[in-house]
């Protein structure tokens, strides 16, 4: 670290989860509570991201958050819910969010994305909590809104902490049955050894402060050291969404979690083809009021500091590539940080094989994300790109040599329309989902089918 003032970031936190197990209505909740109970503007709306401040968080957690206790900011919430967008996020050498909040619907228990979700958390070292949400569907639970659940669980009739404790248990042993030691929250004394598990209710609020405050103390007491950053340094980020903006061309949604990014630095941002180099016209964050015309939805700010999300204006973005990392380039050579980022490309490239089938993905991390997948599955990749479906990858699709393998499949990509006519003509079959275990499952049956029809 250089002699620049450090400083210490708000650490960035993912929700992630089953579909329908609550990962919207819970970060809705801590949002709207932040909201209601904190002072005027206690929330800032980034882009891609919600930063809940130390007091807001203490406000909503009564007793259970001291702020004299913390030195760590507050959390900033990645907005986009789902490990899609996890796996996406990744930062140098690792998962972008530093802590993970995992929600299970505490009557559906776990279920594939759960798992799948437990997986990418182990495999990046993630420190994360479960919420055992939608508590209040127990069968004879009182609901004491927006709070903490410790006292209302005490409080409940027998029958109903029974009936909540079967489902707790079972969460509890799932999570042991993935190698992973958990407890109820409250029992757990050091959270990074021990997975704790918080009932919680994403619609009533019950046990949405102790949610909060479990991720406030793992973050102040295991992961202080790796939120000291250089508030002068060269900001370092990770794009989440390239997005056409009127008046501005291509833009870059990206979550900066270290240094400082400031108007007209030089970046250089990771492209579909070569690393970008670039100088930032205009940093945009949104405007604090709503029911704004499109086109002052934005507001011009000069820079920003670590953690936070902001849209970047540049010239020559087209190419950028979602999932890729953004530097400041600053007092050093740009030939240097071209190199650096190119590195960090390298290190997420898929390997292909002679034979195989043709993946495709909106952006690098869900690349990678289907390409751990498929090998646990033992299906071979010839190809794996970034981007919408083309007649190339229609045309290298057909020269596999096993039927099984003229296949596409795709990861929350568009197919061009150019590809669409093409696709019809060919032997070539698409697969297009957004959810990886449908994608790969998709691809068995399909398999199992040709198996069938050639008996
Ligand atoms: P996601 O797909 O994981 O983002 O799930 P959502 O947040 O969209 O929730 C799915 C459904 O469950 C919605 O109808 C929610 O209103 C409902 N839901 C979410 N959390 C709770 C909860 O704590 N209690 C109850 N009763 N319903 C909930």
């Amino acid at each position: 670290m250089s002699d620049h003032d450090t400083s210490l970031r708000t650490p960035i936190v993912a929700v992630l989860g089953h579909v329908d197990h609550g990962k919207t209505s819970l970060l809705d909740k801590i949002r709207g509570s932040a909201v209601s109970d904190g002072e005027a503007g206690a929330i800032t709306q980034h882009i891609g991201a919600t930063a809940v401040p130390l007091e807001t968080i203490a406000d909503m957690a009564g007793d259970l958050v001291e702020v004299e206790d913390f030195d760590l900011p507050g959390l900033l919430f990645i907005d986009t819910p789902g490990h899609h967008s996890f796996s996406t996020l990744r930062s140098r050498g690792g998962a972008l969010a530093d802590i993970a909040i995992l929600v299970v619907d505490v009557n559906d228990g776990f279920q594939p994305q759960t798992e799948e979700a437990l997986d990418i958390l182990q495999r990046t070292g993630t420190p994360f909590v479960v919420a055992a949400n939608k508590a209040d569907t127990t069968p004879g639970w009182n609901p004491v809104e927006n709070s903490p659940i410790k006292p209302s669980y005490d409080g409940q009739s027998d029958v109903a902490r029974q009936r909540l404790d079967e489902n707790l248990y079972e969460i509890i042993g799932q999570l042991s049955d993935d190698g992973f030691s958990a407890d109820l929250y409250w029992r757990v004394q050091n959270f990074q050894k021990n997975i704790g598990v918080v009932p919680c209710s994403a619609l009533t609020g019950e046990g949405v402060p102790d949610v909060l405050a479990v991720l406030m103390g793992l973050s102040q007491r295991f992961m202080k050291a790796e939120m000291e950053i250089d508030v002068e340094g060269p900001g370092e980020g990770t794009v989440l969404e390239v997005k056409d903006e009127q008046g501005f061309g291509a833009t870059l949604d990206v979550v900066v979690y270290d240094g400082t990014i400031k108007e007209g630095d030089q970046i250089v941002v990771g492209g579909v083809n070569d690393p970008i180099v670039t100088e930032i016209r205009a940093l945009l964050q949104p405007q604090p009021n709503a029911e704004i015309r499109v086109e002052n939805r934005f507001e011009r700010v000069e820079s920003v500091a670590a953690a936070a999300g902001v849209k970047i204006a540049a010239p020559d973005l087209d190419e950028a590539m979602a999932g890729a990392p953004v530097r400041v380039v600053r007092d050093r050579a740009v030939d240097d940080v071209i190199e650096e980022v190119k590195a960090e490309l390298a290190e997420i490239e898929v390997d292909t094989e002679e034979e195989g089938v043709v993946v495709k993905a909106d952006t690098l991390g869900s690349l990678e994300a289907m390409a751990n997948a498929l090998r646990e599955a033992e299906v071979p990749i010839l190809r794996a790109e970034v981007g919408d479906v083309a007649p190339r990858d229609i045309a290298v699709a057909g020269t596999a040599r096993e039927p099984e393998h003229t296949v596409i499949l795709g990861f929350n990509v568009d197919v061009l329309p150019d590809a669409e006519r093409e696709l019809e003509q060919s032997e070539v079959t698409l697969f297009n989902d957004d959810v990886i275990y449908q994608l790969v499952e998709d691809y068995e049956e399909h398999v199992a089918e040709m198996q069938r029809a050639q008996q």
